[in-house]
């Protein structure tokens, strides 16, 4: 059985969910979305997920023509139509149907689609041996021509990279920024720590604004390990004592080596443990609930 994707305000078949050829999201890549989790039943911060795919829309001038309130429950219907409790949902909004030029103003109508379906994890035993990655030679797209920080359906820069990093056979690919400075990966934030400080580039550089790098930063707090938003280049993470990345389908996987060399001792280090420790049980127990006692 396929699944049910909600498709501008209806629930329809997989084969039925189709968009034309004429929808900017495809022509040029112009929309914005997001990828959530949800865990036992619960969906792993909605609501931020939500602010950021609104804060991406507007960024680029699109208005999505359901409110916050409306596109909470269309994420809702669609996870209870496929009758999910653990999924990967992926909520997109493009600028909708035009003509072959690029002019937004030509798309009267936002199309907005909804998946919810389940997701393909880096094996577990992955998250303890850790990850072998490299930097690569694309560089990140500057905040002066598109912010990294909006979500948009152009993710051709990340593409490049991770072809990049397929080339050489490693799971993900670190981007700088064209001074040098390391930014995040292809579909991750990067974290390292240094002497018992974790430090992760500040947003304002030209990352995304991780959700799950946010969390990481308030588990943090916490758990009380120092933690800060710094500029860092290759030097700073060929040195670092852990390092590891964090993103809603990886969670937060450790990183044992980079550009060939061993980071720390060559596994997972004990501050990294602990806050995947405090993420994962964060998951078990926070979100908002998919269904009401007995509904499924
Ligand atoms: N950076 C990029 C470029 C991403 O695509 C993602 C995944 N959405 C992330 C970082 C991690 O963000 P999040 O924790 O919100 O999934």
């Amino acid at each position: 059985m396929g699944l049910k994707i909600y498709l501008d305000g209806k629930l329809v078949g997989e084969e039925e969910a189709k968009i034309s050829v004429f929808d900017h999201g495809l022509l040029y890549g112009d929309g914005v979305f997001e990828g959530i989790r949800a865990y036992n039943g619960l969906i792993f911060k909605l609501e931020e997920h939500l602010d950021r795919l609104y804060n991406s829309a507007r960024a680029i001038m699109l208005k999505i023509p359901l409110d916050k309130k409306e596109m909470k429950e269309a994420v809702l219907m669609t996870v209870r139509a496929n009758k999910l409790a653990n999924a990967y949902i992926r909520l997109v909004v493009t600028r909708g149907k035009g003509d072959l030029g690029l002019d937004p103003r030509k798309c009267p109508r936002p199309t907005v689609f909804i998946i919810a379906s389940t997701i393909k994890l880096y094996p577990r035993e992955l998250y303890y041996k850790g990850l072998e990655v490299i930097t690569v030679p694309t560089n990140r797209n500057t905040v002066s021509a598109i912010d990294p920080q909006i979500k948009s359906l152009n993710y051709l820069n990340n593409i490049l990279a991770k072809i990049e990093a397929n080339l050489v056979e490693v799971p993900e690919a670190i981007m700088l920024n064209k001074d040098g400075y390391v930014l995040e990966c292809t579909g991750d934030n990067i974290f390292i720590v240094r002497n018992g400080v974790l430090i992760t580039p500040p947003t304002y550089l030209g990352v995304l604004a991780g959700i799950t790098r946010n969390t990481v930063l308030e588990l943090a707090g916490k758990l009380k390990i120092d933690a800060r938003e710094e500029v860092f280049s290759r030097y700073s993470l060929y040195n670092a004592d852990e390092c590891f990345l964090t993103g809603t389908a990886a969670e937060i996987i450790p990183v044992v080596r980079v550009d060939g060399r061993v980071i720390g001792d060559g596994r997972p280090g004990r501050i990294s443990l602990r806050l995947m420790k405090a993420f994962w049980k964060l998951t078990k127990k926070e979100g908002t609930p998919i269904y009401k006692r007995g509904m499924m």
